[in-house]
């Protein structure tokens, strides 16, 4: 028999995280896929990052992760979102070439050290003493001290467009048909989830000349820390809308859509819904934006970005062909959605340890979640923490304050979902100081101390931090009222006074590129300014967010014990005493976030706990 450290099943966008991590940080690592075409496949958008998934993919980036390099080398567009809102809510979003995405990371796994790839179905996982101690790859049994699940939409899944059902994976590809019931049998809480996609369209068959043209950025960065310079060179996407009589085509139909019918049992998206599903659940609205994106560069084929349907290929015909642009559109691919098997988290402990057994992790749409960047963040998270438990080093789990990509975990494991979980800044609850353009100073540190930040990106992170707090220095320097009042003036305002250039920034109307001719010149970086003018401009905000996380701090510190007998814990309400035995919290902070567990059931576990002296 074979042996490896670790063990990671499926090439999606975890599994390639967790895979690298766990060969970065010097582990003999095999990385097992159906096939290697589904290496960080895209099987939805071609796009990366969005509302709260950018900031994912710069915390993946800031600790040493692939996503956001690779992203930056297949990028054909690039766009800020929420520009017109707080800073805490920016995100970064690129449209990417999803076929250099694919062949790109296939060639950094096979160029990693400690890295083989093998294709072939996992079909087992191999359990001894309650621990996982391999895999059963073809019907190959293969050794090793820790075993990482990422198989994603692929477990025992079905595709669904209109009557037509075919037992297979995404875009067609093979599905994993034996996993499930091996987990199943080790008790393993499986469930069924779905999700769904629009129509490939031919290029050539769009009139983009009646749709609205949607640029990208071409003043912002790109999503790496590594990455230098701008896109300067970018692609377009058109916007368009559908209009009453698509309205009309669909609810005509209705009664053929697996989603209506019964033919669809897993459970959807609700932040990402089909056409069919947005119709009937939002009747009042008279149109919806439909976004044309190219797959990849100077390609044939178009994405139909909020078409997203199961409905059989001749209503989805109709239903296309209505909307402006599309009235001659060809299709390549219809839409369809997708049933899979995945686990419910709540059977994992922060760590994204498998708790009833020892060394299995997980990861990505296989937790639960959905999309790409939730998948990596896990991913990583998963590959870190196998790394560590294969040397018995304490786990690393971030706090809710201090990354998306703990909120995102922390949600997943603590609450549950009952449908696949997607990040978004409303679930941060310090979104302030968890903004995409700090997330280097967030994590950079921990990624260097876990082992994964090279030489390279150390240096440059301690030099952009270097500069960044030498410009914050610099805005405590007084301007004389003259030049604050010449500039006021420019703004129709008037000023009596001389000020710190971070007395004039807290003025709404004062912007970093305004003060950039009174900071010295070696510190006048446009990108930077603006960054730190940012914690200037929410400083208020910033320092009762932080006195909110000093005080959450202190319950999450309230580790509890592993051995706690909840059920015997007679002053605890039922549903409580029920829920704390099923997640069992690592601490009191997890605890009290725990749906059904309340404030007063807390104040019930901390006097239990001051009385046994624990
Ligand atoms: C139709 C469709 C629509 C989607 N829509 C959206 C959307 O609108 N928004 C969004 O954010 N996300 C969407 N997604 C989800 C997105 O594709 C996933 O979230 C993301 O790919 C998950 O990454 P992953 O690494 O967990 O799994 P995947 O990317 O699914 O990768 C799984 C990997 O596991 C391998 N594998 C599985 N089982 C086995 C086995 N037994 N043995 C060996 N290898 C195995 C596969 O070969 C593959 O390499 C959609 C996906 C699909 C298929």
């Amino acid at each position: 028999m074979r042996y490896y450290d670790a063990i990671v099943i499926g090439a999606g966008h975890a599994g390639v995280e967790a895979a690298l991590a766990l060969s970065r940080l010097g582990n003999q690592t095999l990385i097992v896929t159906l096939s290697e075409k589904s290496v960080s496949h895209m099987a939805c958008n071609p796009n990366v990052g969005g509302t709260g998934k950018g900031h994912l993919v710069r915390e993946v980036d800031a600790l040493g992760g692939q996503m956001g390099l690779n992203a930056d080398s297949s990028l054909l567009q690039i766009k800020m979102l929420n520009k017109n809102k707080g800073a805490a809510v920016w995100s970064l979003r690129g449209q990417t070439d999803k076929d250099v995405y694919h062949e790109n990371m296939l060639s950094t796994l096979r160029a990693a050290k400690n890295l083989e790839i093998l294709e072939g179905e996992c079909e087992d996982i191999l359990v001894e003493g309650g621990k996982a101690v391999g895999a059963v790859v073809s019907g190959e049994k293969i050794g090793a001290k820790a075993v990482v699940l990422c198989t994603g939409v692929y477990l025992s899944s079905r595709t669904i467009t209109g009557e037509e059902i075919h037992e297979a994976g995404p875009y067609g590809f093979e599905n994993a048909k034996n996993l499930s019931a091996a987990l199943l049998e080790k008790g393993l809480p499986l469930r069924r989830f779905k999700t769904g996609t629009p129509a490939r369209v031919y290029a050539d068959s769009i009139d983009y000349s009646v749709m609205e043209k949607e640029d990208g950025d071409y003043d912002i960065g790109c999503f790496s820390f590594m990455t230098e310079g701008k896109l300067l060179e970018q692609t377009p996407c058109y916007l368009t809308y559908t209009n009453e009589e698509t309205h009309r085509i669909i609810r005509e139909n209705i009664h053929r859509a697996p989603l209506y019918n019964g033919t669809i049992h897993g459970v959807g998206p609700r932040y990402c819904p089909s056409i069919e599903d947005k119709i009937m659940r939002f009747a009042d609205k008279e149109r919806h934006q439909i976004f044309i994106e190219p797959e990849v560069k100077d390609g044939e084929l178009m994405y139909v970005q909020g078409m997203s349907s199961s409905l059989p290929k001749d209503v989805q015909e109709k239903m296309y062909r209505s909307v402006k642009g599309l009235e001659n559109v060809r299709f390549a691919r219809y839409a369809y959605a997708i049933e899979y098997d995945c686990i419910d988290p709540l059977a994992l402990s922060p760590s994204l340890e498998v708790k009833a057994i020892e060394n299995l992790f997980s990861a990505g749409q296989f937790n639960g979640s959905s999309g790409y960047e939730e998948a990596a963040a896990q991913g990583l998270m998963a590959g870190i923490n196998a790394a560590r438990k294969i040397r018995s080093l304490p786990p690393v789990i971030l706090g809710r304050d201090e990354a998306y990509i703990g909120v995102l975990i922390d949600d997943l494991v603590t609450k549950g979902t009952n449908e696949p979980y997607r990040m978004m800044t409303a679930r941060a609850e310090y979104r302030l100081s968890l903004r995409q353009d700090n997330a280097d100073k967030r994590l950079t540190p921990l990624g260097r101390e876990i082992g994964l930040v090279s030489d390279e990106r150390w240096k440059k992170f301690c030099d952009r931090k270097a500069k960044k707090e030498a410009i914050t220095e610099a805005f405590k320097e007084k301007v004389p009222l003259a030049k604050v009042a010449e500039l006021f003036r420019s703004k129709g305002e008037t000023a009596s006074v001389g000020m710190t250039i971070e007395e004039m920034l807290k003025r709404s109307f004062i912007t970093a590129s305004d003060i950039l001719p009174f900071l010295p010149e070696s510190l006048r970086d446009p990108d930077l300014a603006a960054e730190c003018q940012i914690d200037v401009k929410y400083g208020g905000y910033l320092l009762k967010e932080k006195a909110h996380r000093e005080e959450m701090r202190k319950m999450e510190e309230k580790k509890l014990p592993v051995d706690m007998d909840y059920l015997a814990m007679q002053n605890l309400r039922i549903e409580a005493r029920q829920k704390l035995d099923k997640i069992r919290p690592i601490t009191l902070g997890q605890a009290s976030r725990i749906s059904g567990v309340s404030p007063a059931d807390i104040a019930v576990l901390v006097t239990h706990l001051v009385k046994t002296n624990k």
